[in-house]
């Protein structure tokens, strides 16, 4: 099993030992590496770097750094692919990002910009040389007129050099696991890796959801409903519904997965637990 674990860049870095802390925990999973985002239109750039500097500095995780194109010019995006690669970064994220308005509103590339996440592709790999990820949608991105433009977009995005996507999160396996059957079918082979959000908070989970237009099954609202209040119950129903998801998966022969950790890696971490990845059973897995 191969996994890797997404963080923000926190406000301040002295005040984040919490975080710290956790990732230090994660840090004996070995993951694959651990991601830091990059705020809407560039606006974390430096706390971003900041972050992936420390992750090298005091972790022995591999780091990757997302990027958006959007508002930015080409020559702005290089500087700051450059920039990541200078710090010891060996993959970065290309993402074209939402227009100012949000997710579904009309993009417009920066006038001297790159126009998609596949042209970025190129555009990075001149500056830096890391891995190339990119992103994918099971159930469809918000701005995609149908399963097949988005299939088009991933294939355009292989074309151009990326070596692995990373779904949005989703939880309905079936529409990863379609999702999957549809990508090979167009014969696109890099690793379409399993987005997983363990649900700390529902009612902000369903407004991200509601944005990038993932679905939450009414199962899930019933398990989550009344907990509001109740922090400790809502950390073990999430612990256990992520668990089950994941297990569901792995079932299915799924062996990549990305977690987003909403800067609470200690949830993942235990999650990990639950799934039988720990330090010793990846030691006798080597
Ligand atoms: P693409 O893959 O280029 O496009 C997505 C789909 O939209 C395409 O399949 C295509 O069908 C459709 N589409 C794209 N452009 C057009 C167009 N002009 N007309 C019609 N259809 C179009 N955002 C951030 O700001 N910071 C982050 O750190 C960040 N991290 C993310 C990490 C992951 C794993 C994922 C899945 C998303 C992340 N996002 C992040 C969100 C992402 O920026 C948005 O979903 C954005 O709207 C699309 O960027 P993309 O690179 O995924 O787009």
């Amino acid at each position: 099993m191969r996994i890797s674990f997404e963080i923000f860049p926190p406000k301040s870095l002295d005040d984040a030992q919490p975080l710290w802390d956790s990732l230090a925990a994660l840090d004996s999973l070995r993951p694959a590496y651990v991601s830091v985002t990059y705020g809407a239109g560039g606006s974390t750039k430096d706390r971003t770097l900041a972050t992936l500097r420390r992750l090298v500095e005091d972790t022995s995780i591999p780091t990757a750094g997302h990027l958006t194109c959007v508002g930015a010019s080409r020559a702005q995006v290089q500087a700051v692919a450059a920039d990541f690669a200078t710090a010891g970064v060996t993959r970065i994220l290309a993402l074209r990002g939402d227009a100012p308005g949000g997710p579904g509103t009309a993009y417009e590339p920066h006038p001297e910009g790159f126009r998609s996440a596949g042209e970025m592709i190129a555009g990075i790999k001149q500056v830096a040389n890391v891995d190339v990820l990119v992103s994918a949608y099971p159930e469809r991105h918000p701005d995609s007129p149908s399963f097949e433009a988005d299939l088009d977009t991933l294939a355009s995005k292989v074309d151009a050099g990326a070596s692995e996507a990373l779904t949005q999160f989703f939880f309905n396996n079936d529409d990863y696991l379609r999702f999957v059957e549809r990508v090979r079918a167009r014969g696109i082979d890099i690793p379409i890796v399993a987005g997983i959000m363990p649900i700390q908070d529902f009612r902000q989970i369903s407004g991200f959801a509601a944005k990038c237009g993932a679905s939450i099954p009414e199962r899930l609202a019933a398990r989550f409903a009344g907990l509001e209040d109740d922090e400790t119950t809502r950390r073990l129903v999430a612990a256990n519904v992520a668990a089950e998801q994941v297990l569901g998966l792995v079932e299915a022969g799924v062996t990549d997965f990305h977690f987003y950790t909403m800067n609470r890696p200690d949830l993942a971490y235990s999650i990990c637990r639950l799934l039988d990845i720990h330090p010793q059973h990846i030691a006798l897995a080597a």
